[in-house]
């Protein structure tokens, strides 16, 4: 399930402890692995960097791109629809050359999720807007184009780790970052109120997404 989407499924989640820590699936790039097509971490190696450091997570990073197609490589963006319809042969992975990538995508997406059965990942946080790992604004065909389209929907790797189960957050999720935190620190759970107050928003929440892609979620409802 997209976590940000459900806020009552919090709940459902494991206490984490010192000595039985979170296991928390992490986009490669999120984790400062030098993983991005250019062969840098996107910029977002220290975004969550404090976060994955607390004694109650165990960090489990992993790029689905980067063991299918390598680094550097080129840019990947599907076509047709989302993760979802990429799986069920709706919809393709491009590059912006027109090279069909959908094969090694759902490959990398199916190693991301062996790999996290393997780990007993019971969390993911994923980079938001990727192909693979997004999961609440991902492009609408090529990005390389002079005005990039946007849809709402789930990358590759996420569809196949929500369709096994597994609850996903993005790093654009704030609000729901600043519930995970509480939950991690065995703080009391955090008021929607202050986070109002404090501006702390779920991707879906912000006021460009509200603008420009209106209408519920695609896949909020699993
Ligand atoms: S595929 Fe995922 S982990 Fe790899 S660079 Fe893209 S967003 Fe980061």
């Amino acid at each position: 399930m997209l976590l940000a989407h459900h806020p009552e499924a919090w709940a459902q989640l494991r206490r984490p402890t010192r000595e039985a820590p979170l296991r928390i699936l992490v986009s490669g790039c999120l984790a400062a692995w030098p993983c991005g097509v250019a062969g840098d971490d996107n910029g977002l190696g220290a975004l969550l960097a404090d976060l994955l450091r607390l004694p109650t997570v165990r960090a489990l990073p992993f790029c689905p791109e980067q063991l299918s197609l390598g680094t550097p490589r080129s840019l990947p963006d599907i076509h047709g629809g989302d993760g979802v319809d990429v799986w069920a042969g709706r919809a393709r992975v491009l590059d912006e050359h027109g090279v069909d990538l959908t094969e090694a995508m759902k490959a990398g997406a199916a190693a991301m999720l062996a790999f996290a059965q393997a780990e007993g990942a019971e969390l993911a946080v994923l980079t938001d807007l990727s192909a693979a790992c997004g999961s609440q604004v991902i492009s609408d065909g090529c990005r390389l184009v002079a005005v990039r389209r946007h849809q709402k929907g789930v990358g590759v790797a996420t569809a196949a780790l929500l369709a096994a189960g597994l609850p996903v957050l993005a790093q654009r999720d704030h609000r729901s970052l600043a519930r995970l935190r509480a939950h991690l620190t065995g703080a009391a759970p955090v008021d929607d109120g202050l986070l109002d107050h404090d501006g702390l928003l779920d991707h879906h929440e912000h006021p460009w997404v509200r603008e420009h892609l209106p209408g519920p979620h695609p896949r909020a409802a699993g």
